[in-house]
C-alpha cells in the first residue's frame, strides 16, 4: 500500500497495517509480521550503491523503518524517528534546535525527566528555561526573549492533568517564529493529533501507552516539514540512540492494539473517576473526561478522548495515603504509565520526588496527591481494590 493510500485509512486500520505490509517482490516470503532485522550492516555488490538504501543499522533499519512508517501514519505526520526512551528522543530534538545562549519556555507542570534535563543537563549547556502556566498563551508570551527558541508543551500533564490549548500556542508560537513542541505520551495519536493543531513536532515516550505492556522502553518524534526531519534525523544518526530492532518489534506488536487499549483505558478511568468523586475520604479528582475539570470543554475541542491517567486528593495525610497505596492489591503500587495493568503511585515520594519541595508545593502536589494510571483489568475488580484500601485509610484518619 501507498504512503497516501495508508492515509484515507481509519486509524483502527493504519495502526495494524501502516508499516507492516507482506513484501511480495521477487524472493521474498510474503511475512505477515514484519521481520526482525538484527544485522548491524548490510552489504551491496556495488560500491557506491546501499542495498535497499541500507548501510549500517543505526542510520537506517528495515525493522525500525517498519515502526517509524507506522508512527508518522498515526500521528498524521510525513515522518517518524524512532529513539531508545523518550528522553532520548527529547534530547535530539533539542540538540538540533538550541543552540547555547538559547532559551525554552515550559509547561510548569512539566514531566520531571523533562524538566530535569532541561535544568540540569542542558543548563550546563548555556540553555535556560522558564516553566509557566499551562491554560494561559498570554502567560506563554510573557515570557518569550529574544533568544527564545522553542515552546515545550504536554496535555495534559501530570499529575495534576492540567490542558495546553495546543491550536492557541501553535498560533502564537508562529507569529513569533517558534517551533512548538508537544509531548503527546499521554493521550496517543488516537485521542490526539498535534500537529493537526499546528504543533511542529510531536514527541513520545512509547514505554508508555505505544508499547502499552510495560515492557518495552522507546521515544519517538514525528514531524511534517522536510527541512525539519532532515536536521533531525542527521542528529539522530550522528547521536546515536536509536531504538533497537527487537524493541521496534514489541512496539510495532503494541500499537495494533493502540486503538482496543485506550477505548477501555478511558472507560475504566471514567468509572474510577466517579467512583472516587463519590467517596467522602476523597477531596477532588483530577480526570479531563470529567464535567467538573475546568477544562472539560478545551479537553473535548482538541482531543477526542480523554486517556487512561488520572489523580485525586485524599483528606488527611501521608499517612493516609500510605495506608490506602499499601492496601491495594490489584493496583501496583509503582512508577510509570500507560501499560494493560492498573498502576497508582504517590508523586511527592515517586515521580516527582525529584522537583524540589518549594516548586512541589507551588504545583500543588501534596503528600495526599495520588495518581492512577487505570488499566484494562474488570471495572468491577478494579472498584472493589480502591473500595477496600479506602476503608483501610478510613480507619487511619478516624484514629488520627
Ligand atoms: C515517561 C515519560 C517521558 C520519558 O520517557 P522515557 O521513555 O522514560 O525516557 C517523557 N514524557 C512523558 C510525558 C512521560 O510520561
Amino acid at each position: 500500500m501507498t504512503h497516501d493510500s495508508i492515509k484515507t485509512l481509519k486509524f483502527a486500520t493504519r495502526a495494524i497495517r501502516a508499516g507492516e505490509e507482506p513484501d511480495f517482490r521477487e524472493g521474498a516470503s510474503g511475512d505477515v509480521v514484519a521481520p526482525i532485522h538484527l544485522s548491524t550492516t548490510f552489504a551491496r555488490r556495488i560500491v557506491e550503491q546501499p542495498t535497499g538504501g541500507y548501510e549500517y543499522t543505526r542510520s537506517l533499519n528495515p525493522t525500525r523503518k517498519a515502526l517509524e512508517t507506522r508512527l508518522a501514519a498515526l500521528e498524521n505526520g510525513a515522518h517518524a524517528m524512532a529513539f531508545s526512551s523518550g528522553l532520548a528522543a527529547e534530547t535530539t530534538v533539542l540538540v538540533s534546535l538550541v543552540k547555547a545562549g538559547g532559551h525554552i519556555i515550559a509547561l510548569d507542570d512539566l514531566y520531571g525527566g523533562t524538566r530535569r534535563l532541561f535544568s540540569q543537563v542542558f543548563n550546563g549547556y548555556g540553555i535556560t528555561a522558564s516553566y509557566v502556566g499551562a491554560a494561559d498563551v498570554g502567560e506563554m508570551e510573557a515570557a518569550i526573549t529574544p533568544a527564545t527558541r522553542l515552546i515545550w508543551l504536554e496535555s495534559p500533564s501530570n499529575p495534576l492533568m492540567k490542558l495546553c490549548d495546543i491550536a492557541a500556542a501553535a498560533k502564537l508560537a508562529r507569529r513569533r517564529g517558534l517551533v512548538l513542541v508537544v509531548d503527546n505520551t499521554f493521550l496517543t495519536p488516537y485521542f490526539q493529533n498535534p500537529l493537526d493543531l499546528g504543533a511542529d513536532i510531536v514527541v513520545h515516550s512509547m514505554t508508555k501507552y505505544i508499547g502499552g505492556h510495560s515492557d518495552v522502553l522507546g521515544g519517538a518524534v514525528i514531524v511534517n516539514d522536510e527541512a525539519l526531519y532532515q536536521r533531525l534525523a542527521f542528529n539522530q544518526n550522528a547521536v546515536g540512540a536509536v531504538l533497537p530492532p527487537f524493541d521496534c518489534y514489541l512496539t510495532l506488536r503494541g500499537l495494533k492494539t493502540l486503538a482496543l487499549r485506550m477505548e477501555r483505558h478511558q472507560q475504566n478511568a471514567l468509572a474510577v473517576a466517579r467512583f472516587l468523586e463519590a467517596q467522602p475520604l476523597v477531596k477532588r479528582v483530577y480526570y479531563p473526561g470529567l464535567e467538573s475539570h475546568p477544562q472539560h470543554e478545551l479537553a473535548k475541542r482538541q482531543a477526542s478522548g480523554f486517556g487512561g491517567v488520572l489523580s485525586f486528593e485524599l483528606e488527611g495525610t501521608l499517612a493516609t495515603s500510605k495506608a490506602f497505596l499499601e492496601n491495594l492489591d490489584i493496583f501496583a503500587l509503582a512508577e510509570s504509565l500507560g501499560g494493560v495493568e492498573s498502576l497508582i503511585e504517590l508523586p511527592s515520594l515517586m515521580t516527582h520526588a525529584s522537583v524540589d519541595a518549594e516548586a512541589r508545593a507551588e504545583i500543588g502536589i501534596t503528600d495526599t496527591l495520588i495518581r492512577v494510571s487505570v488499566g484494562i483489568e474488570d471495572i468491577d475488580d478494579l472498584l472493589a481494590d480502591l473500595e477496600r484500601a479506602l476503608s483501610a485509610a478510613a480507619r487511619v484518619v478516624s484514629t488520627v
